[in-house]
């Protein structure tokens, strides 16, 4: 059977998405492949479909126990034998596996890695006697720490090209930047593994970015306009899951809370409720979604900043599964990012915090941004993508903009002849030729000095964060001091090579810019 015909015959589609084929083919030859796919861009078929090719034994590792059950009852009504070994079981349910994998009854078998490698390694000796032809890695972002759902378990998985040398390995993950994409790689030790990553634009998705006032009244006027319809808000703590959901019912609405410190029985029973659509909304702390598969989740809302861009897009992403317009919204407040920075601090590890707060800055730079949203979390992710979408809040406003590059141009060489040492405070004040006892003292010689006097200060912040968001100046932490700094793209602008096009910033109020009503 050629893939296409399995494609048909056990899953009912016409033809592959994207690089589904691909990916397929390079497994089928035995080659380790990494998978980057968005949420809902299929990654399963890419290891359930050579499952079915291939003579043997596919081993699916993924990290929730809860989800497996649903994967194997689908690919059993598929046609395709399957299942899974996990605690919930009872030790007769197990040994009735056991059997039917020491028969070759079945094409994929679901584990999680502290199973595969359980102290006793009796698991591993037992697949050593079995016909094992491939193993899919479903979350691998969970292997890096740099990630934002580490759990330790997965680095147990670095002994597996070890231990099956011959048997690929397929990686797959929804949420990677090139960092996490990289540290996959390594700790995983795939040979010489084919990269595949596809789009992650997720063109249904209308992303906005509200500064936050009055967020429950602002959460109401949005939900007003969507009461028939499914959604997941976020929240930072457990306890705010709770007390948003209690309020959210009280105003009638059929909504539930989800987070890791309730039992399992209330988490299930929630979830469940939720996808059979009798609860529309869940109020959930980040424990919530991880391969929940409901397709007419018409909303996220996230009511306190996320940790990093890779998290914010994994949860986001978790709406308009279907394909049709969703929205995302985040209610966005300068003190959680305080907050925030706080937690990003690990104990005793440097490096790690220094990517903590880097990917935290990356995030309050996404709300701040004065540009395309889309495009900034597209360059994120290192694809690139035009500078209007037309469905993120930017876009969808009407904004006049002007030729901005002689303001850009003062802004950078300000910050170039200042060596890249200041923030902005310290910027515009020496664009704006302040007479202040430092600047005066140590910096009123150089060029571009009050080169700037004749704009404001909230509007420097402005054009400075402007640029921030366009990439052509980045905000940087030093030893806890902020300061900007040049990037790859400043140089074409001050060389002249490049222009600049701003918001004629009239028009817009303090906080952010006026987002259209919903
Ligand atoms: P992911 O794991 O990447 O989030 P899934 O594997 O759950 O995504 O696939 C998302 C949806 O797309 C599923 O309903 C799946 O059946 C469907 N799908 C996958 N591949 C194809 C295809 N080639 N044609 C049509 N639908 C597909
Ligand atoms: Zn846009």
């Amino acid at each position: 059977m050629t893939p296409i015909q399995a494609l048909q015959k056990y899953f009912g589609y016409n033809e592959f998405r994207q690089s589904q084929e691909a990916i397929i083919n390079t497994v089928l030859n035995k080659q380790d492949v990494m998978v980057l796919m968005p949420t809902g861009g299929g990654k399963s078929l890419c290891y359930q479909l050579p499952a079915v090719l291939l003579n043997g034994l596919t081993i699916v590792i993924s990290p929730l126990i809860a989800l497996m059950k649903d994967q194997v009852d689908a690919l059993n009504i598929s046609g395709i034998p399957a299942a899974y070994l996990n605690s919930s079981q009872s030790p007769d349910e197990q040994k009735d596996i056991a059997i039917q994998l020491q028969n070759n009854q079945l094409r994929l078998l679901y584990v999680a890695p502290e199973r595969l490698f359980s102290p006793d390694n009796r698991m591993m000796a037992f697949l050593k006697t079995l016909n094992v032809v491939q193993f899919a890695i479903d979350e691998a972002h969970c292997i890096s720490s740099w990630g934002h759902d580490f759990r330790p378990e997965y680095l147990m998985l670095a002994g597996l090209k070890t231990a099956f040398p011959g048997v690929p390995v397929i990686a797959l993950t929804a949420t990677a930047d090139k960092l996490t994409q990289k540290d996959i790689l390594e700790k995983l030790n795939l040979h010489e593994p084919s990269v595949f990553v596809s789009s992650f634009n997720r063109a249904n998705i209308t992303y906005r970015v509200i500064p936050r006032r009055k967020g429950f009244d602002q959460l109401l006027d949005f939900l007003e306009e969507r009461k028939e319809e499914s959604g997941i808000i976020y929240c930072l703590s457990r306890k705010s899951t709770e007390a948003l959901a209690a309020d959210l019912k009280e105003e009638g609405y059929a909504v539930e809370a989800y987070h890791a410190g309730l039992n399992n029985e209330v988490k299930a029973k929630n979830q469940e409720a939720f996808l059979r659509d009798d609860v529309k909304i869940i109020v959930a702390t980040i424990a919530f979604g991880m391969g929940i598969n409901k397709s007419n989740v018409r909303y996220v809302v996230h009511m306190d900043l996320p940790k990093n861009i890779e998290g914010y897009y994994q949860e986001t992403g978790r709406a308009g599964r279907d394909g049709l317009p969703s929205d995302a919204m985040l209610l966005y407040s300068p003190g959680d990012a305080i907050k925030l920075r706080g937690f990003a601090m690990v104990e005793n590890n440097a490096e790690q915090s220094a990517i903590m707060l880097k990917k935290l800055d990356d995030m309050v730079n996404y709300c701040q941004l004065h540009a395309c949203r889309r495009q900034y979390l597209m360059n994120y992710f290192d694809e690139d993508f035009p500078d209007h979408c037309g469905s993120c809040d930017f876009c969808l406003s009407e904004f006049t903009k002007f030729d901005g590059t002689l303001i850009a141009q003062k802004a950078l060489s300000a910050v170039a002849r200042l060596k890249e040492r200041f923030g902005n405070t310290y910027v515009i004040d020496f664009l704006r030729g302040s007479k202040s006892e430092k600047i005066w003292a140590d910096h009123k010689a150089l060029k571009t000095y009050g080169a700037g006097a004749d704009i404001s200060k909230a509007d420097w912040q402005r054009y400075l964060r402007e640029l921030t968001g366009l990439g052509f100046l980045q905000q940087a932490d030093e030893n806890g001091y902020p300061t900007l700094k040049l990037t790859q793209k400043s140089e074409a602008i001050l060389k002249g090579e490049q222009k600049v096009e701003l918001i004629a910033h009239h028009t817009i109020e303090e906080q952010g810019h006026e987002t259209p009503t919903y």
